[in-house]
């Protein structure tokens, strides 16, 4: 029989896992593909800019990050 040491392992508080986070709406990735052909399958992850910005606003930095490798462009 073995008792020392178990009551820590399972020890958590399952309420602290399932509403940590509030529930998200769903977030609107910006989704543009790099400007480089080659990479295209690199999008931006970005949120999705503001809709209601004016005209003539300037992007955002768009990025990626895949793994150690992030993209900016
Ligand atoms: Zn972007």
């Amino acid at each position: 029989m073995s008792t020392r040491a178990k009551a820590t392992a399972e020890d958590k508080t399952p309420e602290a896992v399932t509403e940590a986070q509030p529930k998200e709406t769903e977030q609107q990735l910006c989704g543009k593909p790099h400007f480089l052909p080659a990479l295209t399958h690199v999008t931006c992850t970005q949120p999705a800019p503001d809709p209601d910005l004016p005209p003539g606003t300037p992007d955002h930095q768009h990025q990626h990050l895949d793994g150690d490798a992030l993209y900016i462009w």
